[in-house]
């Protein structure tokens, strides 16, 4: 070791996909390499596997390969990990996925290791944590927004709020802002312990983070959009990364 520690860029673990149905392809979108990257983070694919014996045992290794991790986006979680059957607009799932990241969440939320999730990500954490989902916006919410919007993937659709007071609002220092929108469901009920941290005009909840106050300070955010599609165009959104890698090297929002 020398007295340069941090200079050392930290290693952030980002959640990968198994897409079976595509020749068994591991997949991670390179919009997320690039965030971490440009965040001054070093990035670290950790795919799933039917091959890990104990999902835990094999959270809390892929864990120690690194000082965070991030939820990437995808398909729609399991609902039978929130008690429920699947809803007839349910889009593709893959428990084994669910399984692995299930298990990374709680490791990374007992840990204390900072925790971004994107889109699924922070759906993925808040079902981890104990929440559910709303299956499917437009049957549940009939005059909700359009929140699945076919547009380019860094082109904004629809305003969010931005809670104040919240960890979101100290790394974004904005009230309102625009975001894209690829997502059919969303949180709800929020795991105990989480609160919102942005919503749509609709009430549809777009960011949660972990309150403060509940033992010992800790990063864990998730955001329903897409940042890693926008920073390019709008630099506002790579905060959300650097916030992220800045967690990881011990500092709080
Ligand atoms: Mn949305």
């Amino acid at each position: 070791m020398t007295g340069r520690v941090s200079a050392v860029k930290p290693v952030i673990i980002i959640s990968a996909d198994w897409r079976e149905e595509a020749g068994g392809a591991i997949e991670l979108g390179n919009w997320y390499v690039s965030a971490v990257i440009q965040a001054g983070g070093i990035p670290l694919a950790a795919p799933p596997s039917e091959d890990f014996d104990d999902f835990e045992s094999a959270a809390s290794d892929i864990l120690s390969a690194g000082s965070a991790l991030l939820l990437s986006g995808g398909p729609d979680v399991d609902p039978c990990f929130f008690g429920q059957g699947p809803h007839r607009r349910l889009g593709r799932v893959n428990p084994v996925r669910d399984q692995l990241e299930m298990a990374l969440a709680r490791h990374a939320l007992k840990r204390g290791i900072p925790v971004l999730g994107i889109c699924r990500g922070m759906q993925l954490l808040n079902v981890a944590a104990g929440g559910g989902l709303v299956q499917d916006i437009q049957s549940s919410m009939p005059k909700a927004l359009c929140h699945f919007v076919q547009a380019p993937r860094a082109y904004p659709t629809h305003w969010v709020t931005v809670v104040p007071g919240s960890m979101l609002h100290r790394i974004l220092g904005h009230d309102r802002i625009r975001v894209n929108s690829f997502h059919h469901q969303a949180c709800s009920p929020l795991a105990p312990g989480f609160v919102q941290a942005a919503r749509a005009d609709d009430g549809v909840v777009e960011a949660i983070e972990l309150q403060p106050g509940q033992g010992p300070s800790h990063f864990a955010l998730g955001v329903q959009w897409h940042p890693e599609c926008m920073f390019r165009k709008f630099p506002l959104f790579l905060r959300l990364f650097e916030a992220l890698v800045k967690a990881a090297q011990g500092g709080m929002p």
